[in-house]
């Protein structure tokens, strides 16, 4: 008898032994697969940092074949969906009791991983100096390292005058981090990082119920069609103030702020910007992209048209379905009147492939209107007077996009051919006469000044080229390039021998807006 619970509790011994080997075991390997998905995905100094905590242990090995962290928990995730019939949720931004009580109360479902923030509350009472003086304390404090940060509704009371005091300036400009967030963002308000960096995708792995045939449609999608982050700022856009303002308005602030966009006030799901083409609507569905932050889907009708003729229907489905899935997102539906050209205008009859993803479409966008998701439809047209009426139904608000105004063009001609710029480490000089030259370029576009300021800057440069091309046969030392400066009159020269690309469509643009501008 005791010979036999001797054995048992030996043997009991050696699986506890064996199980604290294998705990070890699988908490050495999770940090070996940190360390190899860390190095693989560019975080190198963290990567480094890792090795270096543990004494260089992770550096040694390699992972085995077939094997990283991604797929690991994509197997996870595989399991958990055949045992539980979900997906499961991995990880949880982490937000105060505050923030999540007003996600709950605002009623608007929101997708994972975009957190709102509370509004800031506005006190008509305080007086802008007593506010200004409350930021500034609050600069103070942290500046001296004490850890206890204002309640929020504190950053409430801070938020409107900011813009006026200089003391508020000053804690708007400065980033200061009270361990929990950052004082900057609750200060705003906004909940969105001001600065730029790219937002997180899920992995696709997450995007189910579809069939293999539409998986690979969405993988097409995320390789070829969506920008994670295109990188345009408001202020890279010259002038257009009016239609900054107004996409702002449409898409920007129900992204920021969307308990205050409910019921009558429910965001707009579709935008068309129209006006001649060149004038920035690229531009502008790309800044809305980089300041919310919304993964942005980048789509050249015509390429759904040409390139996908058989499937584009298909390839709209999962398009809106991967958009809803990443949301926030912007689809920025280009060149629309390529595809949503009114119905059996045009060369012949329809091809019954594109009038088949005609109609898909404006099922996702009625299916968009319907829903809570923060899906966007930004389209742009070049010609909206073909635009299929149904079409212009969904695109409820419609903003143009006009040829620039005279300061915007002297605006664009000195941002572009500044008095001194360098090019290729050469100094290009300038001597112009901006407001002349805006005078002269009426009708011009934005793309057409920027081909205008680079012929010009072109010409200089040409002129040293023989000088190059001589030197490079002779076995003298480079001499130095100096550049002739840019005149005026060259300018002008180069304006006399480009012609506006759509001056003469312009009154068209306005007749239409009067037809069929929106509120
Ligand atoms: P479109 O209206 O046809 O979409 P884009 O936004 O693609 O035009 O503009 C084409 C190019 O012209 C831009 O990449 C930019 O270089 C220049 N451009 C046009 N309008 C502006 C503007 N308002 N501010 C700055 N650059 C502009």
């Amino acid at each position: 008898m005791m010979e036999l619970s001797y054995q048992s509790m030996k043997i009991a011994h050696q699986a506890r032994e064996a199980d604290e080997l294998r705990t070890d075991m699988r908490k050495k390997n999770l940090l070996i697969l940190i360390y190899h998905h860390l190095l693989d995905h560019g975080y190198v100094a963290a990567a480094v940092a890792l090795d270096q905590e543990t004494s260089g242990g992770v550096k040694r090995f390699e992972v085995g074949d077939n094997i990283d962290l991604e797929m690991v928990l994509m197997e996870y995730e595989s399991y958990h969906y055949v045992k539980f019939q979900k997906y499961p949720k991995l990880t949880r931004r982490t937000a105060d009791a505050g923030e999540r009580r007003h996600v709950r109360s605002g009623g608007i479902k929101r997708s994972p991983g975009s957190a709102v923030k509370p509004l800031p509350k506005i006190s008509q009472s305080a007086s802008p100096h007593s506010r200004a003086k409350r930021t500034a304390n609050i600069v103070h404090a942290n500046e001296n390292g004490t850890s206890a940060a204002p309640e929020s509704s504190e950053f409430g009371l801070n938020v409107s005058p900011i813009k006026n005091g200089p003391a508020g300036e000053a804690a708007m400009n400065r980033k200061m981090t009270d361990g929990k967030g950052t004082i900057h963002d609750g200060v705003r308000g906004t909940g969105i990082d001001t600065d730029h960096m790219e937002r997180l995708l899920k992995p696709l792995s997450g995007f189910s119920g579809m069939s293999g045939e539409m998986r690979e449609l969405a993988a097409i999608i995320s390789r070829d069609i969506y920008l994670h982050s295109p990188n345009i700022r408001w202020e890279d856009i010259i002038g257009l103030e009016d239609a900054k303002r107004l996409v702002k308005e449409a898409v920007v602030y129900p992204i920021k702020y969307p308990q205050l966009f409910t019921g009558i006030l429910s965001p707009w799901k579709g935008l068309l910007l129209y006006g001649p083409p060149g004038t920035g609507k690229t531009l502008l569905a790309k800044a809305v992209a980089t300041e919310c932050k919304t993964t942005f889907f980048n789509i050249s009708a015509s390429s759904i048209v040409s390139k996908w003729r058989g499937d584009s229907e298909k390839l709209v489905r999962v398009l809106f379905e991967l958009a809803r899935y990443h949301a926030p997102s912007t689809i920025f539906l280009d060149e629309l009147e390529s595809v949503m050209s009114q119905r059996g205008s045009g060369t012949g009859g329809e091809h019954e492939g594109s009038r088949r993803m005609k109609t898909e479409l404006l099922v996702q966008m009625d299916g968009l209107a319907k829903s809570e998701d923060l899906v966007f439809v930004l389209a742009a047209s070049n010609l909206p007077w073909e635009l299929d009426h149904a079409m212009l139904r969904r695109l409820e608000k419609r903003i143009l996009v006009s040829l620039p105004s005279s300061p915007a063009r002297q605006a664009m001609t000195c941002h572009w051919l500044p008095p001194l710029s360098s090019t290729g480490g050469v100094e290009l000089r300038t001597a112009l006469d901006y407001e002349t030259l805006a005078k002269e370029m009426e009708g011009y576009s934005g793309s057409d000044i920027r081909l205008v300021c680079k012929e010009a800057a072109m010409r200089p440069v040409r002129k040293i080229f023989n000088a190059l091309e001589s030197h490079q046969d002779a076995d003298t030392e480079m001499p130095a390039i100096q550049l002739e400066t840019v005149t005026t009159a060259d300018f002008l020269e180069v304006i006399a021998h480009t012609k506006p690309s759509a001056r003469n469509l312009i009154d068209r643009y306005t007749a239409w807006e009067r037809e069929y501008e929106s509120v």
